[in-house]
């Protein structure tokens, strides 16, 4: 068998690139299923709506795959950038086209039109994250994609196609902050890609590894940072060793040496460590957050009183947001050192998403003063009810 992993790789980056073009057109309760929405400053996430000020989740979110990352790159090395890098997929998919660039004015062109119109799609699934694609293909047909978003594709897709008809592997070796990052966290145990010191005496020096390696390298000589982890050489030397009925004398070794398999290691363990606390600190923060938010203050332009009948009113503002994508309505109550008070309205109803300020009358029939307990207590879900409470400060 002369090719045994491209397929698997092969697999995997149509897969991730059809996952990162339609994910976008997935659509959950109606709203995009994972979109950062620019006007309102929200992120869609698979139904749950993610404002401004949440963002502390999605910073942890993004602290728990980046350790992830770590720790992933200190086992198994840069298995990330030969198998689903979006840079390394788009570069492979597009590998036909740029060969055929070097034959020919005509080619040439046809080749850099076609790399155009494919950096102008992956500009498009790029905004396709900020802008709902269903929108965008709207305006786009109707000629109003307005200049913001007009100006975005444009430079986003002059960069892609510089990108890829210019730098390609380049990118990898020059500019990618996480390839010169992966020095650092490699160590003698790290899953790499490497020549069988053992074995090099079978070596047909048939140069087959070298001519497949899309960065040019020789790997007999020994790791080089502008390895990509592709995997090229493998299957190039089991072609040719095959035809013996060998094996490959380039393969995933764990360390060069080969002899430094098992996964437990300290530096490893502590990296797990903090991807574990970051993942649990991330589910106790998706898990608690509250469908409304709810702030309460004094209504600056209503003066508390004495109604004629001896009750003490006092106005408050409420400001109330709705954070997720069903209608929701809330109770309203108050209660005061002696007891329930009179709310007024003591009902609320939001549209999803929808952020109200709310002017409320809260009257105590005693005409007893005192610290106040406003609560809103969620009706959409009877069975877990979500009530918010805040002690206000006695106003006089
Ligand atoms: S040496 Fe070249 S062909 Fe082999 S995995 Fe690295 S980049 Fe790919
Ligand atoms: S493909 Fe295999 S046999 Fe040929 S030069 Fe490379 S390591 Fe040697």
């Amino acid at each position: 068998m002369s090719s045994r992993i491209q397929p698997w790789r092969w697999t995997a980056k149509i897969a991730q690139a059809v996952l990162v073009l339609g994910l976008p057109f997935l659509t959950v309760d109606g709203e995009s299923a994972l979109r950062f929405d620019v006007p309102s400053l929200t992120l869609h996430f698979f139904g749950a709506r993610l404002p401004m000020d949440e963002f502390f989740i999605v910073l942890v979110a993004l602290l728990f795959l980046s350790f992830l990352l770590v720790l992933l790159t200190m086992l198994f090395g840069r298995i990330w950038c030969g198998w689903l890098c979006p840079q390394t997929v788009v570069i492979d998919l597009t590998r036909f086209i740029d060969r055929t660039r070097r034959s020919g004015l005509l080619s040439r062109a046809a080749s850099l039109a076609s790399l155009a119109v494919i950096s102008a799609l992956l500009a498009a699934g790029i905004l396709w994250y900020f802008v709902s694609p269903y929108a965008f293909v709207a305006r786009l047909l109707a000629g109003d994609l307005g200049p913001v978003i007009g100006w975005s594709w444009a430079v986003l897709a002059v960069v892609t196609f510089l990108n890829f008809a210019a730098l390609r592997h380049t990118f990898c070796a020059t500019v990618c902050p996480y390839a010169k990052m992966q020095g650092a966290l490699f160590d003698d145990r790290t899953l790499v890609i490497a020549s069988d010191p053992a074995r090099m005496g079978e070596c047909m020096h048939c140069d087959a590894c070298v001519k497949a390696c899309p960065v040019g390298i020789d790997i007999r000589e020994g790791l080089s940072a502008a390895c990509i982890n592709c995997a090229e050489c493998i299957d190039a030397c089991a072609g040719k060793m095959g035809r013996r009925g060998l094996r490959s004398l380039i393969g995933y070794r764990f360390g060069i040496a080969g002899g430094g398999g098992g996964l437990v290691r300290r530096n490893a363990m502590l990296a797990a460590a903090v991807t574990a606390a970051f993942l649990a600190l991330l589910l106790v923060l998706a898990f608690n957050r509250s469908l409304v938010d709810l702030e309460v203050s004094a209504d600056p332009f209503l003066r508390p009183s004495i109604t004629d009948d001896g009750a003490l009113t006092n106005g408050y503002i409420l400001s109330v947001s709705n954070r997720s994508q069903d209608r929701q309505e809330l109770a309203l109550s108050s209660e005061g050192p002696a007891g329930p008070l009179v709310t007024e309205p003591d009902r609320i109803v939001l549209e999803p998403g929808e952020h109200r300020r709310v002017a409320v009358m809260v009257r105590s029939p005693q005409g007893r003063a005192g610290s106040v307990t406003v609560s809103a207590r969620l009706r959409s879900d009877p069975q877990r009810p979500l009530v918010k409470e805040l002690k206000l400060q006695d106003p006089w």
